[in-house]
């Protein structure tokens, strides 16, 4: 239905304007809306955050053990120095986040509870017209918007994706995604199957194991862990020295972000010797008898899919406890009593996760409409991850999947303030991306490039994702070390720039 077309009671009574109106309070909105009060004083804006409080993905999920796999030095904004231990659990982040709210006058900016269900563009007025709905009370609100910043995250936080597998009714236990975990879940002396090989399982594993009769962790295929101290040692010599957190911030950092520079060059460059490297952490905890070959060693190449921190082990220290197991192989079906698996063989469980990822969530759920025409998303070509060739005044932040997503929300912040900036000197209502006549015979291309980078949740849902082409300019290239010169350079008049 229109927004036009509502019922009475359904049209809300009253519109309210701002210069800028973000889409969601996790870190990128909040980021976001700390760049607007320190780089574009006076625009006034507005965050719109459907859940009851802000954090996003760090609020949504409430698993067990529910952590980073992200250092915090990168993963924090890089403004505000982070002070404890690099992998943070997820109350630890929204603590930092509530201090960055706090600090910065952010609060009286966020309005919590209102779901965004449409924009539209209309070009003769040039605004956005946002309509909302309270999720207390079911009341309809309007908003208008000269500028719209969509911080809403890449998935759907209402509920994860679960596979359909045969038998799922049968069984007579409980089954759980951990997005939606239930606070009443009891699972002492428990039998627990984890379905999944990702962060999410191998976060989730440990923190239960000694509470569990037993817990197993049932994969198709492995992945890659990292292992480590939870800690940065250059981190601790610096405090040792009392030097001042601010400086411990950015050093640390660096140091964080050249290491990892030369590790993703290396698994391109030397993926075996990577690979082994990975696997002998893995064999150091399990000792020489276990079958790392057929548990952990994955089919794909080292950074294909995104590489999940294990901080002490702790996945690996529960396994060698006898608490948890590892099993490899695939359902064939859910039973009365648990899973068979094409092996034949039956895992009995009492309760079941399926930690199997994400529902993939282009633009919030939202009804997107240009000028009376429902936007194509898919149909539009992204300049470079952050706006779309036909949809006026609005940028999107997608970080980046090999390193944090906060280096982006960071440079992207930026990039939205000194277009505001350009636009208002300028004396400009609208920009537009547009493809320039050079751009014509460039061919277009999947969102990213399977070769280089694909998990599922992004291949089931790549065809509801923007075009990419074979210019840096039109691509989510996800390289933090050649954006964080890029992005500031962008030339503002550019023709892939239409101003109106
Ligand atoms: C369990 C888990 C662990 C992760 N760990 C890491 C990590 O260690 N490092 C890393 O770099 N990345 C990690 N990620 C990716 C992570 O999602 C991002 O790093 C980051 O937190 C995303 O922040 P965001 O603010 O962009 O989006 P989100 O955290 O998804 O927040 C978006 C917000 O927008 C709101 N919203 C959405 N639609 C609407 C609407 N229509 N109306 C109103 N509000 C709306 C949502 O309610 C939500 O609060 C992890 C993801 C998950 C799920």
């Amino acid at each position: 239905m229109n927004a036009m077309d509502k019922p009475a009671q359904m049209v809300p009574q009253t519109t309210e304007h701002f210069d800028v109106l973000i889409v969601g309070a996790g870190i990128s909105g909040v980021g976001g809306a700390y760049h607007l009060t320190q780089q574009c004083q006076g625009t006034s804006f507005v965050v719109l955050e459907q859940q009851g409080s802000f954090g996003g993905t760090w609020l949504t999920h409430k698993y067990p053990g529910i952590r980073s796999d992200s250092d915090l030095y990168t993963f924090g904004y890089r403004f505000k120095p982070w002070t404890g231990a690099p992998i943070a659990t997820a109350e630890e982040i929204r603590k930092y986040m509530g201090e960055v709210i706090e600090e910065n006058g952010l609060d009286p900016h966020i309005r919590y509870g209102h779901k965004i269900t449409s924009a539209q563009w209309s070009s003769k007025d040039k605004l956005w017209t946002i309509d909302a709905v309270r999720t207390d009370t079911g009341l309809p609100l309007r908003f208008t918007a000269n500028f719209l910043w969509m911080c809403q995250g890449y998935y759907r936080h209402s509920e994860g994706y679960t596979p359909e597998w045969p038998g799922m009714k049968d069984f007579k236990g409980r089954i759980v995604h951990p997005q939606t975990w239930p606070e009443d879940l009891d699972y002492k002396g428990k039998k627990v199957i984890v379905i999944g090989s990702g962060a999410t399982a191998a976060t989730v594993v440990p923190a239960m194991a000694a509470d569990c009769e037993h817990i197993t962790l049932l994969q198709r295929s492995p992945t890659f862990f990292r292992t480590g101290r939870n800690a940065v040692e250059l981190a601790d010599q610096l405090r040792e020295l009392s030097i001042d957190e601010t400086w411990i911030h950015e050093i640390v950092r660096r140091k964080i972000l050249d290491d990892q520079a030369i590790f993703t060059r290396r698994a391109f460059n030397e993926p075996e010797t990577v690979k082994e490297e990975l696997l002998s952490g893995v064999r150091n905890y399990l000792g020489p008898d276990y079958d790392v070959a057929k548990d952990f060693t994955p089919s794909y190449r080292p950074w294909r899919q995104r590489i999940a921190f294990i901080p002490d082990g702790d996945l690996f220290q529960g396994i060698s406890s006898g608490k948890a197991s590892v099993v490899t192989d695939e359902i064939d079906r859910f039973t009365a009593k648990g899973i068979l698996l094409k092996s034949g063989q039956e895992l009995e469980a009492d309760i079941i996760l399926t930690a199997t990822g994400f529902n993939l969530n282009v633009l919030g759920d939202i009804d997107f409409v240009i000028d009376g025409e429902p936007l194509v998303f898919a149909d539009t070509v992204t300049y470079r991850g952050m706006m779309f060739t036909g949809v006026p005044n609005m940028a999107w932040v997608f970080g980046y999947f090999r390193a944090s997503w906060t280096l982006r929300a960071d440079l992207v912040g930026d990039f939205v303030c000194r277009l505001l900036n350009h636009m208002k000197a300028k004396g400009a209502k609208q920009v537009t991306p547009k493809l320039r006549p050079e751009d014509g015979n460039m061919p277009l291309l999947p969102w990213i490039d399977a070769e280089n980078f694909n998990p599922g949740y992004l291949m089931r849902g790549m065809h509801l994702l923007p075009k990419r082409g074979d210019k840096p300019e039109w691509a989510h290239t996800q390289d933090y070390w050649a954006e964080k010169d890029e992005l500031p350079a962008i030339d503002l008049d550019d023709k892939a720039f239409v101003y109106a």
